[in-house]
This record gives structure tokens, C-alpha cells and sequence, in this order.
């Protein structure tokens, strides 16, 4: 014991002589270091405190969405597949103009699995990427007539093999039009707000998706994931987040105004503003 206490008390003093005897920092290592410094988003100051704080988002977020929905149009898990794999960089409202065509043309996953790739990128055009989108909505279409019976699957690792398909797309599909608890799911702007309202520091979606699901509890997964996008999609914006308007002001450490009126108010606000798709103000 004694010799151990000795042997900790040497290495203490060896790192205030290996500390003290530090070179000063040059300028360019500063600058690296303030570079750094700065490219690290300030971390929440503890897990009780940032568990306060998703219990908080979650109570308004359910005031101001209490029943999120999809905004890609659908009928069923495999028309909301291909949706989901076309809206990659581009906008629902333009997926929702196109999907119609794709399944008059296409309307089972055999028939897109059989169709030629150049009739398939004709009618995705639009929606942007069309060749890998193409290519991949028509590989899907193959796998999921040949190897799943012509049904979308219904498990993460099944549904995960098919092209194009990431946790994102799979959660969506899982949790829309089958009603499964997988995870939740986490887009630009799910990843933007997460990170604006400090539940995260991660940039990777899935690890801030772990983070959310260790913070939001599991029978939520699949409305959190809805209401992030939606609250992204029409109150915290890219460019210029409504912050005096958004329910979540007082919880949030990157708001950019003080907030107006009560949370409530905001949250009822909010609400109308996604009922309308962003027609209402
Ligand atoms: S206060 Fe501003 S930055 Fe924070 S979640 Fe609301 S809109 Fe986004």
C-alpha cells in the first residue's frame, strides 16, 4: 500500500515537472487549438440535466404535434419505400408529384424489379440523383419480389440489405406504415435540431439517433422522429430558425431571441403552421 502511494506521488510529481517544463505554444499551434476549440459544440453540462431537458422538449413537442404524421404520401410500405428513397436531396412536395407516376408505371416491386433502368429514370427525373435512385429503387423492387414474397420486410437487419435503405429510410418505412418501434428516425433536419437544442454533439445520424433514444422513451421513437423533422421543416429552419416563435425556446442553449407570448401559445402556433404545411402563420 505504502509503495503504491510512493509510486502515485513520484508520477504526480513527474507531470508537474513534464507540465512545467512544456515548451510554450506557438502561434500556429494556438490557432489549431482555437480552431478546435471552436469547431466543438458546447457539451450538455450533464446527463440529469439534459434527461430535464428531452423530458421538457418531449412535453411541448406533444402540445405542439400531438399526432405528427409523414408528409410523404403513401398507400402503403412499399409505395412509402420508394418515397423515402426518391426524397433524398429533394422535397416532399415534389416526391408526393411524382410517386403517383412511378406506381402507375411500376405499381408492384416486380414490375419495377423488371423494368428497364432508362423508363424508370424518366419518370424520377425531377426528384433529382435520378440514376442511383433508379438503379436503386429498381434493385429494391427485384430483391423484395424475389427474396421477401413481394412484401416489404419487416425488420431492421431484412430490410437494411435492401439498396438505398439506411436506418433513416428503414425507421420511417418501419415505423409509418408498419407501426414498429425500431429507432428514430433521424434526417437533416432531425439532426439539425437535435444538435441546436444540445441533446447531441454527435454529426453522424445514427449516433445522434442513439443519443435520442437513450433520451426520449421508446413507445415515442416514432413520433419524436416525426416531430423533429416537422419542427425542422417549419420552425427551426437552416437558414433562419423562427426562435421567437418556437415552443422551445427556454430549453433550447443555441435560441437566437427571446422568446414571445407563453410556450403554450408557441405551441399551439406551431401546430397550426404544420396542420397547414407551412401555409399558416
Ligand atoms: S429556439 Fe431556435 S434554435 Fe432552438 S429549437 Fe427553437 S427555433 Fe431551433
Amino acid at each position: 500500500m505504502a509503495g503504491r502511494a510512493k509510486a502515485e506521488k513520484a508520477t504526480r510529481k513527474a507531470g508537474k515537472a513534464g507540465r512545467s517544463a512544456r515548451a510554450p505554444l506557438t502561434n500556429v499551434e494556438r490557432a489549431a487549438e482555437a480552431r478546435a476549440a471552436k469547431s466543438v459544440p458546447a457539451r450538455p453540462s450533464g446527463s440529469a440535466a439534459l434527461r430535464a431537458r428531452a423530458a421538457a422538449v418531449h412535453e411541448r413537442f406533444l402540445a405542439a404535434q400531438p399526432a405528427p404524421r409523414c408528409e410523404l404520401e403513401h398507400r402503403g410500405a412499399w409505395d412509402l419505400l420508394v418515397a423515402t428513397i426518391l426524397s433524398a436531396q429533394s422535397t416532399d412536395k415534389m416526391v408526393n408529384r411524382v410517386l403517383p407516376q412511378v406506381m402507375e408505371r411500376f405499381p408492384t416491386p416486380a414490375a419495377m424489379g423488371a423494368a428497364p433502368q432508362e423508363d424508370v429514370e424518366a419518370v424520377v427525373k425531377s426528384t433529382g440523383f435520378f440514376r442511383n435512385k433508379a438503379k436503386a429503387i429498381r434493385e429494391a423492387g427485384r430483391m423484395v419480389a424475389e427474396q421477401f414474397g413481394g412484401e416489404v420486410p419487416r425488420t431492421m437487419e431484412e430490410i437494411t440489405r435492401l439498396p438505398g435503405v439506411a436506418r433513416k429510410t428503414a425507421n420511417v418505412v418501419l415505423g409509418t406504415a408498419y407501426g414498429l418501434t425500431t429507432g428514430i428516425t433521424v434526417d437533416t433536419h432531425a439532426l439539425r435540431v437535435s444538435r441546436r437544442l444540445g441533446l447531441t454533439t454527435e454529426e453522424d445520424p445514427e449516433k445522434v439517433e442513439q443519443d435520442l433514444m437513450r433520451l426520449f422513451p421508446p413507445e415515442a421513437w416514432i413520433d419524436t422522429g416525426h416531430r423533429m423533422v416537422l419542427h425542422g421543416r417549419y420552425v427551426c429552419t437552416a437558414r433562419a430558425p423562427r426562435c421567437a416563435a418556437c415552443p422551445l425556446n427556454e430549453q433550447c442553449p443555441s435560441a437566437e431571441a427571446e422568446p414571445e407570448g407563453s410556450w403554450q401559445e408557441r405551441a399551439a402556433r406551431e401546430k397550426r403552421l404544420v396542420e397547414s404545411h407551412g401555409e399558416a402563420e
